[in-house]
């Protein structure tokens, strides 16, 4: 079986190692853009946890850091850092359920705790009194890029086949035109170009990109490993090096990935609502640590194959959060494309 797979960051690197490790008999090709474009994978938070509101994107989660967690290649590949990991839920949401998918694949890594656990734990202020949070042990953040690399690095090693150039047309049949000029034929083709792939192939107007932004910003918050905010939108994560990574959504749809630029009011909102949750001076990250670039989000969330037509595939849509989930979920879109032959 021929497999082109477009893209060749997080998710086209993971499928590519997935595909060439479960059968030898599939001849896998990757067709992706140079290093000089920056990619999502190249600048992603890397947050990882297994809790996610939604049970089904929790598994994902899960199971991708269960995966990490337990094989040392994976642990190595991706640079894993264990830090904790606290997520304030929006109000309403009863966590039961997603605990439980936590529970099983991450045993006693998950608790449920109240507001006056997340103040004296965490310095939260400003909270609501019915606050509730799922705190996870086993959760911290990776290397989308170093995982990347590594996974390509070893595909290539064992007969991936990478082609730098950019893919300009995508037929079912499935072909591939590319802006060397070259057609290449296949059997199964999976556009995995993350924010790029609305342009390449169209999917019912279900795919979108959105812009993503973060800042560096240094600020004191001990003890406070990777988090998410849902009252507020601010999520961040320790740098180990004095700073945080701190983000608010950003609600910028549909540009084009070479469009985007950052939004300089949200890097001021984010240190203004990062003092006002924890009381401590929050430095304004200064614009050349201002991270903006983008990803494809799709209607029901989440890095899955799915089906555009006759041998063509997307692998994408991740919606922000596939840094987290790829790792699963490319074990699993490997067999739905070895299944379809
Ligand atoms: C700023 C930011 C922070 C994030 N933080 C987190 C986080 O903390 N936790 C988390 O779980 N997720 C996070 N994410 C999301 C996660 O990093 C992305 O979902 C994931 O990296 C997407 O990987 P991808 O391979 O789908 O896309 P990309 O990494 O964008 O790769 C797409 C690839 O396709 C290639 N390509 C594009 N067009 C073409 C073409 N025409 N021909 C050939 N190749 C092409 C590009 O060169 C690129 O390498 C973040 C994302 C961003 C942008």
């Amino acid at each position: 079986m021929r497999v082109g797979v477009v893209g060749g960051g997080l998710a086209g690197a993971l499928l590519a190692w997935r595909l060439r490790e479960a059968s030898d008999r599939v001849r896998v090709e990757v067709v992706a853009l140079g290093r000089s474009v920056v990619d999502a994978s190249a600048v992603s938070g890397g947050l990882v946890r297994g809790f996610e509101v939604d049970p089904d994107a929790g598994r994902d989660a899960a199971d991708s850091l269960a995966e990490v967690r337990s094989d040392a290649r994976l642990r190595e590949w991706s640079g894993y850092r264990e830090i904790g990991s606290s997520y304030l839920l929006p109000r309403g949401v009863d966590p039961t359920g997603s605990v439980r998918v936590v529970d099983e694949r991450l045993p006693g890594s998950a608790e449920v705790v109240d507001a006056a656990e997340l103040r004296r734990r965490f310095g939260y202020r400003d909270l609501r009194d019915d606050a509730v949070a799922v705190v996870e042990r086993h959760a911290g953040y990776l290397s989308p890029a170093r995982l990347r690399d590594s996974a390509l690095a070893w595909a290539v090693e064992h007969g991936v086949h990478v082609v730098r150039t950019a893919v300009t047309g995508v037929v079912t049949g499935p072909t591939l035109r590319t802006s060397d000029g070259s057609v290449r034929e296949y059997d199964a083709v999976v556009v995995a170009a993350g924010a790029w792939s609305p342009g390449l192939v169209e999917h019912g107007g279900t795919l979108r990109t959105k812009q993503i932004q973060y800042g560096v910003h240094r600020v004191d918050l001990p003890g406070l490993g990777a988090f998410v905010d849902e009252d507020t939108g601010l999520y961040g994560r320790p740098r180990g090096d004095g700073t945080f990574l701190l983000g608010l959504g950003c609600d910028r749809w549909d540009l084009a990935p070479g469009d985007v630029r950052p939004d300089p009011g949200l890097a001021d909102r984010v240190a203004a609502e990062a003092r006002r949750r924890f009381g401590v001076p929050v430095e304004v990250s200064p614009p050349e640590l201002v991270v903006a670039s983008s990803d494809c989000y799709h209607a029901s969330a989440g890095l899955r194959l799915r089906p555009a037509g006759p041998g063509l595939f997307t692998f994408t849509g991740g919606s922000g959060g596939a840094a987290k989930t790829a790792v699963a979920a490319s074990r699993i879109a490997a067999g739905g494309v070895l299944n379809s032959s």
